[in-house]
């Protein structure tokens, strides 16, 4: 496998920053890490995770639609898209990348979403594996390798280098253009990596939790669980844990008139808002309970459903880090089994 030394890693950032934009995590002042545009200098995050996560590639929490221009009844479209710039993303663990794979089942089916496939058409995906998985991972619940990540090229490293494979024909495109500063690798300390990481991974807290019960014919028993309500009841609303997730997908689309003309705008949206989904009538879920209980039916009982058995979650634990209340998936699952 072809490999470079993780001494090399600014020049190999270097290359790839010569000929497309890369994106790589990198370290914030407070510790936590999130992408960044790289600049010489920039070092790569040793931590698991990025605060938000790779969704904003291809889904940008805001994005301008198209413009308009208006003239007594005259309204002018001005369709704003360009062709995206090719871009990497580096360094995008194993959970994130299977989140695209989900992203891709609702934006790339039947009508087609231009804004994103233009951006999914133009990335690179490099990912990383695992080495040091968080009490929080549970990625392996749903079927995830966090040693070997998907993504269109995968990079493992052994400690001394980066080595890397490429998955389908993007990532050897990626490859074969940095190929001048890659050097064959002896994989063998790799392996012993590898199978470190796959017992750590054995003995995580949740390394045990189960989809099992979840999928078939009971899709009433749970939206009619009792179990709703004590789940629900200190829930705040502020859809923190939809904004870090990966596979979140829920978005609003607003005009704005600038003074000189209409913006057309979407942004993330949040299932665990009062006013999401509001139509004329007013809005169909009216408590909080209604609220919470979409976010979970939707992504462990409709979308699995809809998605020949794919869940709507890959296990990344942002949710179990980041609700301010210590609410998250994981509780809603060991709550819901429990027949
Ligand atoms: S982060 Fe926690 S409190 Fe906030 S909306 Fe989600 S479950 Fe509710
Ligand atoms: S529900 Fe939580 S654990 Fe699952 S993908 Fe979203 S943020 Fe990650």
């Amino acid at each position: 496998m072809l490999k470079i030394s993780l001494e090399k890693l600014d020049d190999l950032f270097a290359a790839i920053s010569a000929k497309q934009t890369l994106y790589i995590p990198s370290d914030r002042a407070d510790g936590a890490s999130e992408y960044k545009k790289y600049e010489a200098g920039m070092k790569l995050s040793n931590n698991l995770n990025t605060v938000r996560s790779a969704k904003d590639f291809f889904f940008p929490q805001t994005e301008n639609l198209v413009d308009f221009k208006m003239e007594g009844k005259n309204i002018e479209v001005i369709d704003i898209r360009k062709e995206a710039e090719d871009f990497v993303v580096f360094g995008v663990r194993a959970c994130d990348a299977r989140s695209f794979t989900i992203l891709d089942k609702v934006f790339l089916c039947d009508p087609v979403d231009s804004y994103y496939k233009n951006r999914r058409d133009h990335g690179t995906v490099v990912t990383m594996a695992c080495t040091r998985p968080a009490e929080t991972c549970f990625c392996g619940t749903f079927g995830i390798d966090a040693t070997a990540p998907e993504g269109d090229c995968a990079c493992f490293s052994d400690g001394e280098s980066l080595f890397f494979k490429a998955n389908n024909e993007k990532g050897q495109a990626f490859i074969d253009s940095v190929a001048s500063l890659l050097e064959e690798g002896d994989t063998a300390k790799l392996d012993e990596v590898q199978a470190k990481t796959k017992d750590i991974l054995s003995k995580l807290p949740l390394s045990k939790l189960s989809t099992d019960a979840f999928g078939g014919d009971r899709l009433m028993e749970y939206f009619n669980s009792d179990k709703w309500g004590e789940l629900s009841e200190s829930c705040l609303g502020c859809g923190t844990c939809t904004f870090v997730c990966p596979t979140c997908q829920c978005y609003d689309i607003k005009d704005f008139n600038t003074g000189n003309g209409i913006k057309r705008f979407r942004c993330w949206d949040s299932c665990m808002y009062s006013d999401f989904t509001k139509m004329a009538h007013g809005n169909p879920r009216l408590t909080q309970l209604e609220r919470f209980r979409q976010r979970f039916m939707h992504k462990l009982v409709y979308f699995p459903a809809n998605n020949n058995g794919e869940f709507g979650c890959v296990g990344c634990g942002r949710c179990l880090s980041k609700c301010p209340i210590s609410m998250n998936i994981v509780k809603v699952m060991k709550a819901l089994e429990v027949k």
